[in-house]
Formats: C-alpha cells, structure tokens, sequence
C-alpha cells in the first residue's frame, strides 16, 4: 500500500492491511525450503509496505572464523528479488563490525531506525534505514533491513513486527524438523531433498575451479563423504551413553568448523554422519575432508580423550540417486575400516586402483537406516 492512499474510513484500511497482512503469511507459510523463505519474507515485507528495498542478511562463519553478513533475501522496487549464492566465498562477504547498526540490532534484539547522511547514500529513497531482529532459536542469525524515504509509521511498524514474530515461529518450526535434536546438524530425512536439488543445481551452474570444463560435462561439482566414528560401541561400553552422546555433539561442532558455510552437514543415526561438498576436484574434496579427520584426532575429547574417524567419498554423478552416491562412500568407509580405521578414501580413487570392483559389487556392512 502506498502512503497516500489513504482510505477514507480507517477501520476499512485496516482490515484491508491485515487481509493483505496475512495473505502474505499463507504464502510464506506456504514455503518449504529453507532456502528460499528469505527471499520470499522480503519479497512480501516489499509487497506490503512504502519501502524501496528489504534486505534479509544473516551471519555466518564458525566460532572460530570472521562472522560475516550472508545476504539471503534481497527484495527492490522494479527488480527482481536476489540472494547472495549459498556458495559463496566467506572472504568476500562484509564483516559483523562493516554494518555496526545491524550488530547493535542483533545484540538488543529491539528494531533501530536511523537517517543516513546523504554522503553515504546510494539513492534518495534509501534515506531511512529500519533493522529489526529475526526471531531466530534454531538456525543462522539475522535481521531484517528496510530502506524508505521517510521513517516507517508506527502502523507499519506494527505490521511488520507481527510478521516477523509469525515468520520466526514458522522458520523455527521449519528448521526443527528438518535437523537432528542431538547436534543441531540437518537430519536423514532432509538429505534426499536438498541432494537432489543440489546435484541438479550442480549440473547446471558453472563451478569455480580450475577444470570447470571438465566438471560441466561431467560431474555436479558436489561430492558426498560418508564418516563413521571409529570403535564407538567402546566410548559407550566405557564411558556410557551420555558421554557417548557428548561425543556425537563435539564430532558435529568440529564438523562444523572443518568445513565451509555452504557445506551441507548432516546426522544419520547413530555415530554416523554425511556431508555432502561443494566444488573444487578430487584432490581438493580430500584436503577438506582430511582437515577434518586430523582435527577429530587432534582432538582431546573429556574423558574419552582420543577419538578416531574413517571416512569414504566419492564424487556426486549427474544422474546419481542420493542412495546411489551414499552407497560408493560407504564401500570407501567399508574399505578404510578394514585398512586400519582413522583414514579417508576416495570409492572413484579406489576403483581406479583396482581395490574395489565396480559400483554395487559389494554391499557395505555399515547400517543404512
Ligand atoms: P567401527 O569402528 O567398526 O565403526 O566400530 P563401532 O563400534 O563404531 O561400530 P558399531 O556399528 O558396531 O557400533 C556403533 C555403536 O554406536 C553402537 C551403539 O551403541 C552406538 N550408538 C548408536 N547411536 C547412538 C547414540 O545416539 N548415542 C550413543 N551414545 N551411542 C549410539
Ligand atoms: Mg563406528
Ligand atoms: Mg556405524
């Protein structure tokens, strides 16, 4: 609604913004990709209010890395709502402290509005800028910023604070379900959805490496590791289950900080868990993937101190179905428990080596469930 149309009876008006109000959240609620309910919340807080553009940016990096602003959900008048790719890289995103209005929003959790000075003003209907708080318990932190050429009402701001109280409860919800409650990783039941999309998406996009060419035709550009904690029924014998289970929590953080923000983590039950990886080639999936074995076993775990991880990948195939590609890691995970355990092997590596046979041949022993 623009703000000077103004209906004449103002009690008409309201229920016209609360009609409007809430077809907007039947849409958002609507949404069932993560993804994608960020730039759909901008797009309806751009449908429903005089702003010029809404931007939804949230943070992301490790605890251990720079926090950054990723922006997933950028909605502008006359143009076609963006986000920023999820793959992109960390080093080229702007820093927590690079916009210190959307920190302070993020640490009061209350919304600020604030002029800004026409020197740093890209166009005269981006004077205002509001920031409000996601309502954010499970998954990335964030805020929602507004840009206007006048403050928002308080009518506005009201709207716009019930929706993002309802988008937050809804996201919430959303993100609940699809990850596992022990380690906060994405769950089973999310990895053939966001497989298969990522190995269409893969198929079709250019990737940024070096032999793009190559993978183009080739390959998705994605590969799948398979890892499994090495002689944990023993860490439970020993220890018991509850140190059992703070093992699982501190493998999925140290997941967490071996690999990228765009890598997709997940639990599969038990002490069993799968990334799928973004990019780069064989040599490189495995310098990640190493990383991440070396930090497992630099790591002095309380109590248990040393714990080990065996791992298999294999690069993600065009026309590979999530089971087919989880099947080849899984032989590699099969193979490196049997050479010893603490180990990473490539299935594709191990073909050409002439150590496994061929895809399906032998049926691993570790539990798909
Ligand atoms: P390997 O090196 O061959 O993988 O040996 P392992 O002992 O890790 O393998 P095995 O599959 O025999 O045992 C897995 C154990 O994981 C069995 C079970 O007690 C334990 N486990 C499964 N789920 C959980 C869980 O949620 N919490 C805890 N604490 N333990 C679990
Ligand atoms: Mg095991
Ligand atoms: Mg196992």
């Amino acid at each position: 609604m623009s703000p000077s149309a103004q209906p004449s009876d103002p009690l008409e008006g309201s229920a016209q913004e609360s009609g409007d109000a809430i077809s907007h959240l039947a849409a958002l609620t609507a949404q069932r990709d993560r993804e994608l309910l960020d730039v759909s919340l901008a797009q309806s807080v751009l449908d429903l209010l005089p702003v010029s553009s809404v931007g939804v940016y949230r943070l992301v990096g490790s605890e251990h890395e720079t926090r950054r602003w990723l922006c997933c959900g950028l909605a502008r008048r006359g143009q076609v709502t963006v986000n920023d790719p999820s793959w992109v890289d960390l080093e080229s995103l702007p820093t927590l402290e690079a916009f210190p209005l959307r920190q302070l929003v993020l640490d009061s959790r209350l919304l600020e509005q604030a002029e800004l000075p026409s020197a740093s003003l890209l166009a005269p209907d981006q004077r205002f800028v509001t920031v409000l708080p996601l309502m954010v318990e499970v998954g990335l932190p964030g805020v929602l910023e507004l840009h206007a050429d006048q403050p928002l009402t308080a009518g506005a701001l009201r709207t716009i604070q019930t929706l993002l109280r309802v988008f937050g409860n809804f996201q919430n919800l959303l993100e609940s379900s699809q990850r596992d409650a022990l380690t906060g990783l994405l769950n089973r039941q999310t990895f053939d959805a966001t497989f298969l999309k990522a190995s269409m998406l893969g198929a079709s996009e250019p990737i940024n490496t070096s032999d793009s060419d190559r993978r183009a035709n080739s390959s998705t550009g994605y590969w799948l590791g398979v890892i499994d904690i090495d002689h944990f029924k023993l860490v439970n014998d020993r220890f018991g289950h509850l140190i059992g289970d703070e093992v699982l929590v501190l493998v999925a953080r140290i997941m967490r900080q071996s690999f990228r923000h765009y890598d997709r983590l997940y639990r599969f039950g038990g002490e069993e868990f799968v990334v799928l990886l973004r990019g780069g080639s064989e040599a490189d999936a495995l310098a990640a993937f190493e990383r991440f074995r070396c930090n497992v076993e630099g790591y002095a775990f309380p109590q248990v101190g040393r714990v080990t991880v065996s791992l298999g990948f294999t690069e993600v195939q065009p026309k590979d179905t999530p089971s087919q590609a989880f099947e080849r890691a899984d032989q590699a995970v099969y193979q490196a428990k049997h050479q010893g355990r603490n180990q990473v092997l490539c299935y594709d590596a191990l073909v050409r080596a002439g150590i496994l046979e061929n895809e399906g041949q032998h049926v691993g022993d570790v539990e798909l469930f």
